[in-house]
């Protein structure tokens, strides 16, 4: 079957830096509603789209069409006496709000000093372009429930 709009799409993926390093990895395969439900990242569906069962693709993306650029204004140093978390330590990760209060974000503690706490609300791949290696292992017409919902229902799909 070819991947068009509104297939529902299983694909094993391994995701990595460009150094080689694995990131992340599949270990069964998963799968989305394919068709501009946000459901993978964008460039990777585009490149998806037209393609059959059992095709191969790896995906450069880039920082902005991955985990963003890295902004250094996302990092806060703050004061360790009035940090609402005790034996805080590096490696830490928190959700927060953003400065302007828009959005949440995951922090993580990048140092602890004797007096300050120094959090980043990048994410640990912003900045990073990454390397998107696919293989399409199934798809099929997906049910209008599943159109509807804008996800993919079943076994390696959304659970309800
Ligand atoms: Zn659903």
């Amino acid at each position: 079957m070819t991947i068009v709009k509104n297939s529902v799409v299983s694909i094993t993926y391994k995701l990595s830096d460009t150094s080689g390093n694995v990131l992340e990895e599949t270990e069964e395969p998963i799968s989305y509603l394919h068709g501009g439900y946000d459901n993978i990242f964008p460039t990777v569906e585009e490149q998806i789209h037209g393609k059959n069962v059992g095709d191969s693709l790896t995906v450069i993306l880039e920082p902005e069409f991955a985990f963003g650029e890295y902004d250094a204004e996302l990092v806060r140093i703050e004061d360790k006496d009035r940090f609402p978390v005790p034996d805080v330590q590096a490696g830490m990760q928190f959700e927060g709000q953003s400065d302007d209060g828009e959005e949440m974000l995951l922090y993580t503690v990048t140092e602890v000093t004797d007096d300050k706490i120094v959090v980043d609300g990048n994410h640990p791949l912003a900045g990073q372009t990454l390397h998107f290696t696919c293989t399409i292992t199934d798809a099929r017409p997906a049910s209008e429930e599943e159109v509807a919902h804008g996800h993919a229902h079943g076994e390696h799909g959304h659970h309800h």
